[in-house]
Parts: structure tokens; C-alpha cells; sequence
């Protein structure tokens, strides 16, 4: 690979290098203009007119649609809509209420918080069910022990700390043997990771579209359901414009055709704008070409922080590539014991933003799209050399 090569999108962010791009993605060219044109045209002069006449009323469709090649869904698969939590307990309670005779849902204690509450309710909600929360080593023996009770397993395919990735297809084939089917959190792959829905042969996915796709801030979620289970699922937040006809305002709901039908409300258009207009970065380029550059960014923050890291900055990320998604973590112990808030302001000062994930990670995420090589090489560096100046002021 070229590490000379200026980023595919080109440079978003010039003043700073920006690694956190896996909290919040960088404003994509295009954005703003998009924008103003939905207010300043569309809204100002279509006024209510606008649900038909501005794409307004197809737009959860439609950008799903744009989004389905980048997790390798088919057309027709993928709804934006709600955010991430919320199509979670959408999902989760199709799930359970479709298969009643199964209740155990299979976690992992990696997950993210808000699934694990999102998980708790739900299941609390519906009679029977269970969830069981177990250490990411030992989900196949749960999903072995739950057997015929197995309604679903519920995980998020990158661990948010240390950016691990957990075996999805091999964890879809394992509840697929036992009957049950498999609900994916994608917040962190999307994007960046080959999800592969058609080729695993993957049920259900959410994930949020303001992290590594740069919806912006708040932008809503896209919800994932395989075609062959579209029929048999309901949405169990069932609400007027997810209505065969919303306005003909009948009394008892029928569910709209295809993925119309998870919809609960009206859909939210100009985060809806601002996201079809970023995704728009991604045409040209494969996620399997935006995957490998996301793992060579990698490599070269990894060599870098391994050249230069000061006594009590260590990797907490897998080194294989293979089981890392597109961040990279340190943890910071020994003489910077305590220090990760120090770490990441200090890096910021310098011009060097990622988080912090307590109590002990710095986060570092790489997005293919926007970063050079060159940048990534430099923040690492300035990451280590942040690192030294707080250990001796530290010692
Ligand atoms: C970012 C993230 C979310 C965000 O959820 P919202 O309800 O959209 O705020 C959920 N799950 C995971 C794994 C995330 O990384």
C-alpha cells in the first residue's frame, strides 16, 4: 500500500488530526450545501408540499438503500430510523414476541452499555424471557447450554473499548444451529468492517450512522432485517407512518410492505439530508478497500507507538488485524497509572484528538475515508511524546 497516498475522501479536518471519528465522524464535503438546501429550498419553499414533492416521505428507504452495499445488505433490507437503543428494543421484542416458545437471550459482558439496558427492559417486559450476560469467552458454550430455548444472541460485532471484534459469522452460524436467530449491533463496523449481511446469512442489524458513515450529530440509526424474515416479524412499536396507509388514519394498524412497516414515526429529514449527503464520500470505494486501509492505519499507529511509547503506555487493542476493527486503544498504567484524561488533553493540546474510556484507555479511531497515512504516523508520535512528558513529570 501507498503510504504517500492523500485519503480517498480527502482531508475533512485540516487544523487538528482528528481520531475520533468513531465517536462523532468528521463533516463530510458536501454536507453544508446539502443542508441549506433542504432549509433555504426545500422547506422554505415546499413547505408542507415537501413530504411529497422534496423525497421527504422515501428518504428512510432510500438511504437505507445507500447504506446496504457498505454492511453487504440487498436493496430493500435497510431502514434508517429511531436510533441505535431504540431499533434494538424494536428488534429484540419482534424477536421474542415471534417465538414464544424460546426466551433466553445470550450477551456478552463486552457489550455496550446501553444495549445491556436496552436488553434488561426488554426482557423484563415479556414473560418467559431471560437474558443471560456472559464473558465474550464464553459465548459459545451459552449458546450451546440455551439450546432450543435460544430465541436470539444480542452483540455488538467491535468491543467500544479495546476495538476487538467478536467472530460474527461464526457466532451467527452458532445460534443459527440451535434454532435462533442473531441480532448484531454494528455501531462500530459500519462503514469500516466487512459485515457481510447477505454472505453470513445475518438476521438482524442495527447501527448508528454518526460514527464511522458521518451522519452527524444525533443522525438516526439503520435497522437491518434479512428479507426472508420480514414477513414473520412485527414491529412491536407499531405507529402511523410504518401503516399500510397512514392517511387514511384507520383504527387497527396493517403493517406497510418490506421494511416500511419499522417505522414508528415521522422520519427525521434534515438529519436524514446531512446523512444521505455524507454517505455520498463512500461512492466509488469498497468497504474490502476501505477495510485494508483501515488495517494498514492501524499497523502503522501500532509500529509507531511501539517504536516510541514511554514506560506504562501499552497496547489494548488485539494486534492480529484480523480481530481489531478501526481503532486502536492504549492503556495507560505504571507511571501513568490514572493518567488517560492527562493523556488525552495533553495529545489534544498538540493537536491530537481521540478519547478516553475509563478508567484506564485512550481511544484512537482510524477512519479510512478521511485520514492519511502521514497524519496517523504524526498523532502517534504526538501521542507517545505526550505520554513521556506526563511520565517525567509524573517521576
Ligand atoms: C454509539 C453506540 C450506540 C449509540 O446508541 P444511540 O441509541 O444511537 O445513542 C449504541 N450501541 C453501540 C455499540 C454504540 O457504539
Amino acid at each position: 500500500m501507498d503510504l504517500s497516498a492523500p485519503a480517498p475522501g480527502g482531508t475533512w479536518v485540516d487544523d487538528r488530526i482528528y481520531l475520533d471519528g468513531n465517536s462523532l465522524g468528521a463533516l463530510a464535503p458536501g454536507v453544508a450545501g446539502r443542508l441549506s438546501e433542504a432549509v433555504d429550498v426545500e422547506w422554505k419553499g415546499h413547505l408542507a408540499r415537501g413530504w411529497d414533492e422534496c423525497g421527504w416521505m422515501d428518504a428512510p428507504e432510500r438511504v437505507g438503500d445507500r447504506i446496504a452495499p457498505l454492511i453487504g445488505a440487498r436493496a430493500g433490507e435497510v431502514l434508517v430510523c429511531d436510533t441505535t437503543s431504540i431499533a434494538l428494543a424494536k428488534l429484540l421484542g419482534a424477536v421474542l414476541r415471534a417465538r414464544p416458545s424460546r426466551g433466553v437471550v445470550v450477551t456478552s459482558t463486552d457489550n455496550f452499555p446501553s444495549d445491556l439496558y436496552v436488553a434488561d427492559a426488554v426482557t423484563a417486559s415479556v414473560p418467559g424471557a431471560e437474558l443471560r450476560v456472559v464473558e465474550p469467552a464464553s459465548l459459545v458454550q451459552a449458546i450451546r447450554e440455551a439450546g432450543a430455548s435460544l430465541a436470539a444472541t444480542y452483540l455488538t460485532q467491535v468491543d467500544f473499548r479495546t476495538g476487538e471484534l467478536h467472530d460474527l459469522p461464526g457466532l451467527t452460524r452458532r445460534a443459527h444451529e440451535t434454532g435462533a436467530l442473531a441480532i448484531w449491533d454494528l455501531c462500530h463496523s459500519a462503514g469500516v468492517v466487512e459485515v457481510g449481511c447477505e454472505a453470513n446469512a445475518l438476521d438482524l442489524a442495527v447501527g448508528c450512522t454518526y460514527k464511522y458513515l458521518n451522519g452527524g450529530p444525533g443522525a438516526p440509526s439503520f435497522l437491518y432485517v434479512r428479507r426472508e424474515l420480514q414477513a414473520e416479524l412485527e414491529n412491536p412499536l407499531p405507529g402511523w407512518l410504518g401503516h399500510a396507509s397512514p392517511f387514511s388514519f384507520e383504527r387497527e394498524w396493517r403493517p406497510a410492505e418490506g421494511m416500511r412497516r419499522w417505522l414508528t414515526s415521522t422520519p427525521p429529514v434534515l438529519a436524514l439530508a446531512a446523512l444521505e449527503a455524507a454517505l455520498e464520500a463512500f461512492d466509488g470505494h469498497t468497504i474490502a478497500e476501505l477495510r485494508e486501509r483501515s488495517v494498514a492505519l492501524g499497523e502503522l499507529f501500532i509500529a509507531t507507538v511501539d517504536e516510541l511509547a514511554p514506560a506504562g503506555l501499552s497496547l489494548a487493542s488485539p494486534r492480529d488485524p484480523g480481530r481489531r476493527g478501526s481503532q486502536v486503544s492504549l492503556r495507560c498504567e505504571g507511571p501513568l497509572a490514572g493518567s488517560a484524561d492527562r493523556l488525552a488533553a495533553e495529545s489534544a493540546r498538540r493537536g491530537v484528538i481521540g478519547d478516553v474510556r475509563p478508567p484506564d484507555l485512550c481511544r484512537f479511531g482510524l477512519s479510512p475515508l478521511y485520514l492519511s497515512f502521514e497524519q496517523v504516523a504524526t498523532a502517534a508520535e504526538i501521542v507517545c511524546d505526550a505520554a513521556a512528558a506526563i511520565g517525567r513529570a509524573a517521576g
